[in-house]
């Protein structure tokens, strides 16, 4: 077989998308693959030419051709709403809602556009990459998005780590309505309240939405593609991507690498070989970051929602027994329960960050990366039973964890360890 694409047909939130193509159908880059039906959802696209190879029920599969081009069929459409709409824009940085909902209705008065430029899991660095490369795209993209929504100001908001892009940002801007505005280099500032709270210095309750604040919050690479969709009529067909870890013949410096506009539905395999190929021993294979990342594997393909593809360092043994400690912004309890099989313990109880607040089935943290103190969590843990607490926490609450848990006797674990270990990062522990 060929060098294969698979395009799912959800790769969003919001209705899964219907297949306009039929097998044998010969396609084009920015070929139209799949249309957004009734309610929310968005459009799917080739990213490559080749000829259609299968259809399933949950995705289109093409069959590429040997020879590729960076050109596409352009978008039809004229206006910048329905160009984005068109196109199939959704939130690159992980959430995949689509973007044309955002704006479906502008501003009365005031109004702010907030890009989310944080790049908060540790590892992930391709959204900086494409704004030290090109930082007049995201102005461009922030101010057309500005326009769609009627906003009185625009906001960057980026770490303070970030220095390089911060500066090249700055040389660029020459809208007086848009401010850089920098955040503290801790986890999770790039959570979506956290970013309004840092910018507008509002705290919204975790049942509210961004316009209750008077703000659309935007991820950099989405801001980016808005720009493509409008300014080159191009369809959302690449992804910028961070590769990193177990990689083959890799120096502790490259350990971590970023590439831009990677073709959608590229195969996990493919990806790591464009790297320089997966070491022998790895622990497991992560798609996102190492805080929200889920676990995938070779054959899976590379879709709108992709940030990160991360070769974790092999598992050490855990406790026999271990407590976990759940955050809202971290690994879930599915996940965390995955990491202790992993780690070859048995889970002996499950606490939740007391700001980690059940909405509509998932959990959001009241105040974002604000610890609101652990030991009685800890405690709980250990009298169930745990010899060791795997933890998913924020900065803040890991300093707390490890406060404590320590002098109790329980080794801690983190959510993160496997995946920043093989990159050597410094741990998320205790900070000086
Ligand atoms: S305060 Fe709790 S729920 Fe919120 S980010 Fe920190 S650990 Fe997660």
């Amino acid at each position: 077989m060929g060098n294969v694409f698979e395009f799912p047909l959800k790769q969003h939130i919001g209705n899964k998308a219907a297949a306009c193509v039929v097998k044998g159908d010969v396609i084009h880059r920015g070929q139209l693959l799949a249309l957004q039906g009734d309610g929310l959802g968005c459009n799917i696209f080739s990213s490559v030419s080749g000829k259609v190879l299968e259809i399933t029920d949950e995705s289109v599969s093409v069959e590429a051709d040997e020879k590729q081009t960076t050109d596409y069929i352009p978008l039809k459409s004229e206006e910048p709403l329905d160009l984005i709409k068109e196109a199939g824009l959704v939130g690159l940085g992980g959430a995949g809602f689509p973007t044309y909902a955002k704006f479906a209705k502008p501003f009365e008065k005031g109004g702010n556009v907030i890009i989310n430029a944080a790049e908060c899991e540790p590892i992930l660095g391709h959204n900086i990459k494409r704004i030290e490369d090109n930082p007049k795209q995201l102005i461009r993209g922030l101010e057309i998005a500005m326009d769609i929504s009627n906003a009185k100001h625009g906001y960057i908001a980026i770490k303070e780590c970030h220095k390089a892009a911060i500066e090249a940002l700055k040389n660029v801007n020459t809208n007086s309505k848009i401010i850089i505005k920098s955040l503290e280099d801790i986890y999770p500032m790039g959570e979506e309240r956290a970013v309004i709270r840092e910018v507008l210095e509002k705290l919204l309750p975790v049942t509210a939405l961004p316009l209750e604040a008077e703000a659309i919050v935007i991820n950099a690479e989405t801001a980016c593609r808005i720009q493509e969709a409008v300014d080159l009529k191009k369809p959302l067909i690449d992804k910028d991507l961070t590769v990193a870890g177990k990689i083959k013949g890799c120096e502790a410096k490259v350990k971590i690498q970023t590439f831009l506009d990677i073709p959608l539905g590229k195969k996990v395999s493919d990806v790591f070989e464009m790297a320089g190929g997966l070491s022998k021993e790895y622990g497991e294979l992560i798609m996102g970051g190492p805080f929200t990342g889920k676990r995938t594997n070779l054959e899976k393909p590379i879709i709108k929602t992709t940030g990160g593809l991360i070769a974790s360092e092999c598992f050490m043994k855990g406790p026999e027994k271990i407590g976990l400690l759940v955050c809202a912004c971290g690994a879930n309890k599915e996940r965390m329960e995955q990491l202790a099989k992993s780690l070859g313990s048995e889970v002996v109880g499950v606490e939740y960050c007391k700001q980690a607040m059940e909405v509509n089935g998932t959990r959001k943290c009241e105040n974002p990366g604000k610890c609101p103190g652990q030991v009685a969590k800890v405690m709980s843990l250990k009298k169930a039973g745990a010899q060791g607490l795997l933890i998913s926490n924020c900065t803040d609450c890991s300093n707390t964890v490890m406060s404590c848990a320590p002098q109790l006797g329980l080794p801690v674990y983190h959510c993160t360890d496997q995946a920043l270990r093989a990159v050597n990062h410094k741990l998320i522990r205790k900070i000086k």
